[in-house]
């Protein structure tokens, strides 16, 4: 092994970026050497977009007629949006207290005929489940330690979400104003990136003096009641419930991970995020937000246009595009689009051949569960990539994500910022991107020469 590759191995471990892999054996978390460079104009503009999109997905976190309406086709074949939609509270000017950690990721697309700049555009945005906060700073400080000795020579840009995540969140709990409060973290039961959540759960009680009660959805509903609308869970009150897991079907094998999750939504704890706005998270919901008419119920003109300048073509399958519908078009050029259901987590979209017998065999009805997506292409550059410490010199792509806060009160945003970058750099022959999925390398930014 390579002086540089021992000793970033070495850094990795010492230092938390670890995860568990299949076998769950402990082992570093997949890393590139290669910071991806990127201008400061494009970093300008993505964390200015940060505020700007939580901005309005809270309003559409606040609207449940809205998120009824337009998921009410999406949720006759899919019982997991049926579910999250059966959630949501009824009254339409409800008014909540909610949290959202949010992630909008990027791919830079390559740029079209003499323009050579490439142009950031939208993948999704998350706001449920948001990981690697701790591991995304661990990657920095793994790579500034490099450079210091001389053995990488980009220097990263320094990256710190998990310390304003924590920040916040103890507002958060700070805010609820109870005796023996606790972040209530829902977990899955064999979490291979666990670090990543410990982290942070470590440094909430570090700096701030906050317990978290981690648990399952099965746990809480073994645990877990409610007094007086509070959600009282292992002697302690769960002032903030923060979803590290609830965003799959996989988490609700049965109705007691149903009834857990109902006990949470019917308690005065701030959610992270709201039911709502886990519904205002789907592809369906980012598609519908493609249509210039509904974006602007939602984004005033200049937030329209930052948020419109980044998207791609989102369509339904049977809309028209050209004389064909979305779904025609997709099966006569399948490595233009990506077919996505409403789920989370990696793994899900479909592509080339496997979309196109999708689309072939997808029912009238069953096609309201999907949404196209134009393919964002990029152009591959070299890449030095880490996995279970053996290094491979790749062309590579990088999906640059923006973290965000937002602690709203009903509309008032009481606190609204970006807070850092996640980036993961996979072979630029893979379609899809997660990094315990097994797919991308953790990356760091550094700026353009
Ligand atoms: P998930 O909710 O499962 O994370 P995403 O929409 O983020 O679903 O897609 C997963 C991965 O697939 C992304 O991280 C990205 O690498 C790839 N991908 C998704 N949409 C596109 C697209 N329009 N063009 C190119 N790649 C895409
Ligand atoms: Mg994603």
């Amino acid at each position: 092994m390579s002086i540089v590759i021992s000793e970033a191995v070495d850094y990795a471990i010492g230092n938390g970026l670890v995860k568990y892999n299949t076998r769950f054996e402990l082992t570093h978390a997949p890393f590139s050497l290669t910071p991806c460079p990127v201008s400061r104009e494009l970093l300008g503009q993505l964390s200015d977009l940060t505020p700007v999109a939580n901005g309005v997905w809270i309003k559409i976190a606040n609207d449940p007629a809205f998120l009824k309406s337009t998921l009410e086709k999406t949720a006759r074949t899919d019982g997991f949006v049926r579910n999250l939609l059966n959630l949501l509270p009824l009254d339409d000017h409800f008014s909540q207290r909610q949290l959202l950690i949010s992630r909008n990721d990027f791919l830079l697309s390559a740029g079209t005929g003499e323009s050579s700049r490439q142009v950031p555009k939208q993948v999704e945005f998350n706001t449920i489940s948001n990981s690697f906060l701790a591991l995304s700073r661990q990657i920095s400080l793994l790579h500034r330690h490099l450079y210091r000795r001389g053995l990488i020579t980009a220097e990263p840009i320094p990256n710190d979400p998990l310390e304003a995540a924590v920040d916040t969140m103890a507002a958060v709990i700070r805010s609820y104003d109870t005796v023996a409060p606790c972040l209530l973290m829902v977990v899955q039961e064999r979490e291979q990136n666990i670090f990543d959540q410990r982290a942070l759960e470590f440094r909430l009680l570090e700096k701030h003096g906050y317990p978290t009660c981690r648990m399952t959805l099965k746990e809480i509903s073994e645990k877990g009641s409610l007094q007086e609308g509070h959600l009282k869970i292992d002697g302690y009150t769960a002032a903030l419930t923060y979803f590290r897991a609830g965003y799959s079907p996989d988490d609700y094998p049965g109705d007691t991970e149903w009834k857990a999750r109902s006990l949470i939504e019917h308690s005065s704890s701030v959610k992270c995020p709201s039911v709502g706005m886990q519904l205002a998270g789907t592809k369906k919901i980012q598609q519908l937000l493609g249509q210039a008419d509904i974006l602007r119920m939602f984004a005033d003109e200049a937030a329209s246009k930052m948020i419109n300048d980044t998207c791609v073509g989102l369509y339904t399958l049977d809309e028209q595009v050209g004389g064909l519908t979305a779904s025609e078009k997709a099966r006569q050029s399948p490595a233009r689009y990506v077919l996505k259901p409403q789920r989370e987590g990696g793994g899900n979209n479909l592509y080339g051949s496997e979309m196109k017998t999708a689309l072939e065999n997808l029912t009238e009805e069953q096609q309201h569960a999907y949404i196209l997506m134009e393919r964002i292409i990029s152009t591959p550059a070299p890449s030095a990539l880490v996995v279970e410490a053996t290094c491979e010199e790749i062309p590579s792509i990088s999906e640059i994500g923006r973290y965000g806060v937002c602690f709203a009160d009903g509309k008032t945003l009481i606190e609204n910022r970006d807070i850092g970058y996640l980036v993961r750099t996979k072979s630029s022959d893979k379609d899809e991107g997660g990094v315990c999925a097994g797919y991308a390398c953790l990356n760091s930014l550094c700026l353009k020469a």
